[in-house]
């Protein structure tokens, strides 16, 4: 589904990612971890075509086309999602017509009919009871004044309703209650299906006790030094990044 190989990206002259390698297949979580500052969310960024990264080398395929050249708006049409740490607020437009609007641009583009109200309300009760929202959270303005947890229940509800081939969520260092982090964790579990993948961005062991993920990744210094399996993260938690990061020192 996603391979990158050996790219490289800089922000305001400043090298960022130095060379990522990594593939993600259909049904994989993969979890990205590592200190604060060594890429990830740059990572995140660069996969969403965000424009302040400049693309310095290497090569992204996505589903057999060539993710970078593709603008941010096509990447989402393909199937690519992503929640940001910080989900900007759209005064004015509550979540239910943005959801309507990009579902059925999705559906335009790969020639399927588009949703009429009814058929859109069906569907959108049916996800609303798979991540456990409220009616209410969806018809104030998007991420207007939500609370941490409502940003989160809200973002994997857009997920639940856009149906993503690769989510990618990019969790904050910081301040995620156990409320927030279970709304997460319930959403990625059941919507993992065989056909679509999660690149779940986390600073938190805690969350992989929820999410059990295929593979668990060390980004430092805008390079993978080390992957695993979900025993990786439970290493972390125990002993940190220090041993990593020196083994990483001396081979660079
Ligand atoms: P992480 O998510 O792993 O904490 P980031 O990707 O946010 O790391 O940041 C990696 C490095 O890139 C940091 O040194 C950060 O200061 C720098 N950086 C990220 N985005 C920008 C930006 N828009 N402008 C300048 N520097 C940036
Ligand atoms: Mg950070
Ligand atoms: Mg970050």
């Amino acid at each position: 589904m996603l391979k990158i190989k050996n790219l490289k990206a800089s922000v305001e002259g400043k090298m960022i990612l130095n060379g990522i390698n990594l593939e993600v297949k259909p049904g994989e979580v993969h979890a990205i971890m590592g200190p604060n500052g060594s890429g990830k969310s740059t990572l995140a960024s660069v996969l969403a075509g965000r424009e302040d990264y400049q693309i310095e080398g290497g090569e992204v395929e996505y589903i057999g086309k060539d993710l970078l050249d593709l603008s941010p708006e096509e990447r989402a049409r393909e199937g690519v999602f992503l929640a940001f740490q910080y989900p900007v607020e759209i005064p004015g437009v509550s979540t239910t017509n943005f959801l309507k609007a990009a579902l059925n641009q999705v559906r335009e583009h790969h020639g399927k009919p588009t949703l009429d109200a009814v058929s859109f309300l069906k569907l959108m009760k049916e996800k609303m009871a798979l991540v456990e929202i409220d009616q209410a959270l969806l018809s104030r303005s998007l991420n207007e004044g939500f609370s941490g947890g409502e940003k989160k229940r809200n973002e994997i509800f857009q997920m639940a309703m856009l149906e993503p081939k690769l989510a990618i969520l990019d969790e904050t260092d910081s301040g995620l209650d156990i409320d927030a982090l279970r709304i997460v964790a319930n959403g990625v579990n059941k919507l993992k299906t065989r056909d679509n993948a999660t690149i779940l961005i986390t600073h938190y062991q805690r969350l992989l006790d929820y999410i059990v993920p295929d593979f668990v990744h060390v980004l430092y210094k805008g390079r993978i030094i080390k992957s695993g399996d979900k025993s990786l993260a439970l290493q972390l938690e125990e002993k940190g990044y220090d041993w990593i990061k020196e083994e990483a020192d001396i081979v660079s």
